[in-house]
């Protein structure tokens, strides 16, 4: 990874389930913008040490590496123009993880919300999920990334981040730029059933590239507004999730129309999703095309030179990290 003037960005993203049309409207969509202009370095990371944190089978978590980072090469992520791999192909992210550990208070760790609400109820819960935001930010910080798009359920994470930078420097010398979160502009997709958040594992989530009837079939059921029993009674698309997609997809005119069609009455909800299904389907079909022409061995290539730009620039972070903690022989 050649040093550019240019800030340096990092994301992640878990294989831990399908890849649905909120993962897509509420993160791969702007990554695929960001690429397309090219103002930034930028690095995406399929984090699979992330997703083995809770319960999980080996022989799907390898399927999800490569269906996650076919549907996001699909989405615009071409790996020309960003570098993406796949975080344990690159060990120096949990080597630096258990460096900066050393600089972590645990009381910090155990105020962190996720984790909390992770850790809720449950029979196991792992060591690996409490030091979960340490790997975090390891993983920003091995990149000296000093912009980290996220949702604002990882805003404290990468807090964390920069508290951990500003110990670790204090300790160390000046080795870390501090990293600052930038927040998504995209509305949060709630689940088809109403629910905050879109997921498979609650049954409520439409996978972005299923096939076009398939993915009608999840939206027509889809939850409105509840209060609208009757297709002559006034709608409020102000808390309907349906026209938080068209506002998501569908152009402006389009917009206008569902807000004044459902608010007074004129068209039901069957008719307004049914427009929001072409709209879907008009952006979705070539990302379709693309994702067909994908094979798993292009895919293993576009990984592995993702993994050894990555790494370049890893390993000499990791070099400078062990030199200023008096580490090796
Ligand atoms: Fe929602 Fe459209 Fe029905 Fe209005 S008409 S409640 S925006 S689905």
């Amino acid at each position: 990874m050649a040093s550019t003037d240019r800030a340096r960005v990092f994301s992640g993203i878990q294989p831990s389930g399908e890849f649905h049309i909120g993962n897509y409207l509420g993160a791969a969509r702007q990554w695929a913008s960001m690429v397309r202009d090219q103002k930034e370095e930028l690095l995406f990371c399929i984090v699979d040490a992330h997703a083995i944190t809770v319960p999980f089978e080996p022989a799907e978590l390898k399927r999800r590496i490569l269906a996650l980072t076919r549907d996001l090469i699909a989405c615009g992520l071409d790996p020309d123009k960003c570098t993406l791999f796949v975080q344990s192909d690159v060990p120096e992210h949990t080597e630096l993880a258990w460096y900066l550990a050393a600089v972590t208070p645990m009381g910090d760790l155990g105020r962190m919300t996720q984790f909390k609400e992770k850790s809720e109820n449950k029979d196991f819960v792992s060591c690996a999920l409490f030091t979960y935001p340490v790997l975090m930010s390891a993983d920003i910080l091995l990149y000296k990334a000093t912009v980290v798009p996220v949702g604002d359920d990882q805003v404290q994470h990468v807090e964390l981040a920069r508290e951990t930078v500003r110990r670790f420097n204090h300790r160390f010398g000046e080795i870390f730029p501090e990293p600052h979160p930038r927040l998504s502009t995209a509305t949060r997709i709630k689940g088809v059933d109403g629910n905050a958040k879109m997921s498979k594992s609650k049954n409520n989530s439409i996978a972005t590239f299923s096939p076009p009837d398939e993915f009608w079939g999840k939206l027509r059921t889809a939850f409105t507004d509840p209060q609208r029993l009757r297709k002559s009674d006034p709608g409020r698309p102000e808390v309907c999730n349906i026209y938080t997609m068209h506002k998501a997809v569908s152009p402006e005119a389009t917009c206008n129309e569902v807000y004044a069609n459902c608010t007074q009455a004129k068209w039901g909800c069957m008719d307004c999703k049914k427009v929001l299904w072409e709209n879907f389907d008009r952006e979705l079909t070539p990302l379709r095309e693309k994702r067909a022409s994908l094979d798993d061995d292009a895919v293993r290539a576009a990984l592995a030179k993702g993994a050894e730009k990555a790494r370049a620039t890893a390993k000499e972070t990791v070099t400078e990290v062990r030199t200023a903690m008096g580490l090796g022989s």
